[in-house]
């Protein structure tokens, strides 16, 4: 491989460097900022969120346990919401307890506790979150690579198009959603069947009274989802798309959130040009959804599309090589009480076109997200949360979601702002010191 030598034009130090700013990110760089470090998230975008914000991606999921009766994800989460909240821009999840309705995507089960959430609130929230924190925040900078001393990350190399700068750091925590900070740290990494990838839209128009009239009479429609009309609009042709549901999930201000489009055929995520193409089938993929609604769905024929999201919705990715990885026996046997740093009961939920399109299952009880699994196995001061977690498909899929991400990241956050404090690694920093923190911020624990 040919070799080029650029040069550095600027240089930052910090205690942690937080790369991507997802809801995993900002937890993490808030957390960390939070317990004393001084703290750099920077960002590829120009916006906080990542999925949720540049993917358009809502509600979040479930934050309560299987029954809906006891909110499991608190801590740094709540803080979020309830500002969301306290500005318009959020619905409580306590208030979206009987599933059923559309904002669970008139799903009757597995959807209680959710939170809708407008995209522009939550932009503006995060922001706030950091910058009061004492978070330092560099947007439109992508991570290109890293220097490592023995097992020690040492620097980081970001650059925004116009200047390469430096970023020395004592911990380095990898939200990037696809592991790049621990790839180019040349830390172990794996990727394992790669789950298909959306893109979803927002609408407005909707006739909720309709609609909500509709699917409260046929109620083999909150089973089904439409699932015939979309069969045989296939088999007419007009219609290509690789989902069989009807997903839709009204939003706090009007706005609802679509997720039909989707790919069939699983791509390399890391590849720009298979992204690239992919992008574009799916925004002519949107005006063929949306003209199959117009026709078929009562209370949808007056739809708008507002806007697309600005990127492909990349389920899962390259993950880094933890301590432990977390496995779908793990969650069923709820193992790793001990080493738990998140308390979760979202289902397995497996998009992924060799199984059929879809494969959901719930676990019957609450699970565990044990720090083991955070915390990288042979570079000493490398932490990952969110989609970058050390956990196979099955684990995976049930802690993707946004709740656990935002928890997964206050735990890294904090233990890495406890070993900047003692001057030691993250690997001699105990589980309990963490636990003890977490829930000392108001964080739930089932210890
Ligand atoms: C199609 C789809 C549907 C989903 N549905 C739901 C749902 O309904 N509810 C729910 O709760 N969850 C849902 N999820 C899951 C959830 O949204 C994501 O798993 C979660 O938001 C991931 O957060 P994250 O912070 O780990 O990663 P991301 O949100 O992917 O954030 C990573 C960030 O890192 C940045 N970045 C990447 N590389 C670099 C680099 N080299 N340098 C600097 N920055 C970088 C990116 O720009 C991005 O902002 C869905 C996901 C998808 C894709």
């Amino acid at each position: 491989m040919e070799k080029i030598t650029l040069e550095i034009e600027k240089e930052y130090d910090a205690d942690v460097l937080v790369v991507g700013g997802g809801v995993s990110g900002i937890s993490a760089a808030v957390a960390a900022a939070r317990g004393g470090a001084r703290t750099i998230l920077c960002e590829s975008g120009g916006m906080l969120g990542g999925v949720a914000t540049k993917g358009l991606v809502g509600p979040f999921m479930t934050c309560y346990d299987r029954e809906a009766k006891v909110q499991i994800i608190r801590g740094f989460f709540s803080e979020f919401v309830d500002r969301m909240v306290s500005e318009g821009g959020a619905i409580p999840p306590v208030e979206c307890l009987a599933g059923g309705d559309g904002r669970s995507g008139y799903r009757p089960k597995g959807h209680m506790g959710v939170t809708p959430f407008s995209t522009e609130c939550f932009k503006r929230v995060a922001d706030a979150f950091c910058i009061e924190a004492g978070v330092r925040l560099l947007f439109h900078t992508t991570l290109i690579a890293c220097e490592v001393e023995g097992d020690e990350i040492t620097c980081a190399y970001v650059t925004n198009g116009e200047h390469i700068a430096r970023i020395r750091a004592k911990a380095f925590i990898d939200t990037t959603g696809s592991a790049t900070l621990a790839a180019k740290a040349g830390a172990s990494t794996f990727r394992e069947v790669v789950q298909v990838n959306s893109t979803f839209f927002t609408i407005t128009g909707v006739d909720k009274e309709a609609l909500d009239a509709y699917m409260a009479t046929h109620h083999e429609m909150r089973e089904r989802y439409f699932m015939d009309e979309i069969e045989e609009a296939k088999c007419r042709g007009e219609f290509d798309s690789g989902t069989q549901k009807l997903r839709i999930f009204e939003g706090p201000d009007g706005v609802w959130t679509v997720n039909m489009a989707q790919l069939n055929e699983s791509i390399d995520e890391l590849d720009a040009e298979q992204v690239t193409d992919a992008e574009i089938a799916q925004r002519r993929q949107i005006a063929q959804i949306i003209d199959f609604l117009k026709k078929n769905i009562v209370g949808l024929e007056n739809i708008r599309l507002c806007e697309t999201a600005a990127e492909l919705g990349i389920r899962e990715s390259r993950r880094m090589l933890g301590m432990t990885i977390l496995t779908g026996e793990d969650i069923a046997n709820a193992r790793y009480a001990d080493e738990q740093i998140a308390v979760c009961a979202n289902s397995v939920d497996i998009h992924r076109e060799s199984w059929g399109e879809y494969q959901t299952y719930s676990s019957e009880k609450n699970y565990y997200i044990p720090l083991s699994c955070l915390v990288s196995r042979d570079r000493r001061n490398l932490l990952a949360a969110g989609k970058c977690l050390s956990a196979d498909t099955y684990a995976f899929s049930a802690v993707r979601v946004m709740p656990p991400c935002f928890a997964m990241g206050e735990a890294v956050g904090t233990l890495a702002a406890l070993a900047v404090k003692d001057g030691c690694s993250p690997w001699e920093i105990s589980c309990a010191e963490v636990q003890q923190k977490l829930l000392e911020n108001g964080g739930y624990l089932e210890l």
